[in-house]
């Protein structure tokens, strides 16, 4: 028997003194006597006779997703993506908690295809989806990015309508993925464009424009976003009565 299992039993004995059992106690407390394991590492594994290249290309066709805003039964997001991914191979969905999944694919194609494709509404809230990293843990997990749709109102000059422009007009929004089919294909006054936002800062709700030697506000209305964003201080997260920056007037 080791001294903190000794320690341990004796703590139960009542003819300890005091002091005695003092210093028993702060034994046991710093376990500085316990016996302990080697310090773990896949990397030993995988330098000794492991397929390590293998391995970390295998997981290079995996992605972390969780749905904005809900924690949604990972049945529902198969069910989802079932319909709407079109993939040639298999794609294997499971939930790690906490809202979050763990999608592999077995093509690169599928891959590329869902993440270019995107976005994606499941329950009419976002998919978001992080590239697999090492280390993830889904209970400390925070989505700083979501890639989502954006329409300018009432309506944009048309000359700002090519990508250009539009990702010039949206710099201070984030950076911009894509533009809709329509607006790709022709110019037009209501542009539909999809844009990487920042989830952790203020989001813009309001652009002003000069353009043929006028000014004016142009707004930025984010498609599904209505549950989450606070139109009151411009944060993802909560709604305008949970504001901590509105204060509301009780007379
Ligand atoms: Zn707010």
């Amino acid at each position: 028997m080791d001294e903190s299992s000794k320690a341990k039993r004796s703590l139960n004995g009542l003819s300890l003194k005091a002091t005695e059992k003092q210093k028993l106690e702060e034994k046991v407390i710093n376990k500085k006597e316990w016996k302990r394991a080697r310090r773990v590492s896949l990397d030993e594994q995988r330098d000794d006779g492991g397929d390590k290249q293998g391995e970390l290309n295998a997981l290079e066709l995996c992605l972390h997703a969780t749905v904005l805003g809900e924690n949604v039964p990972v049945e529902v997001v198969k069910a989802k993506a079932a319909i709407m991914w079109k993939v040639e191979k298999k794609v294997d969905i499971q939930s790690i908690g906490n809202g979050f999944f763990f999608i592999t694919f077995e093509s690169k194609d599928d891959y590329n295809l869902v993440l270019d494709k995107g976005p994606w509404l499941v329950n009419e809230r976002y998919l978001v989806f992080m590239k697999w990293k090492l280390g993830f843990n889904p209970l400390k997990a925070c989505i700083e990015e979501a890639n989502v749709w954006v329409r300018l109102l009432p309506h944009l000059p048309l000359e700002f309508s090519t990508k250009k422009h539009l990702s010039h007009v949206l710099r201070d929004v984030g950076e911009v993925v894509k533009l809709d089919e329509n607006t790709e294909k022709y110019p037009t006054l209501f542009p539909r464009v999809c844009v990487t936002i920042n989830l952790t800062k203020q989001l813009v709700l309001e652009i002003p424009i000069t353009a043929g030697g006028r000014d004016s506000t142009i707004n930025v209305m984010y498609e599904n976003l209505d549950d989450e964003l606070c139109i009151g201080c411009g944060y993802v997260g909560h709604k305008p009565y949970n504001c901590p920056d509105i204060i509301l007037d009780e007379g």
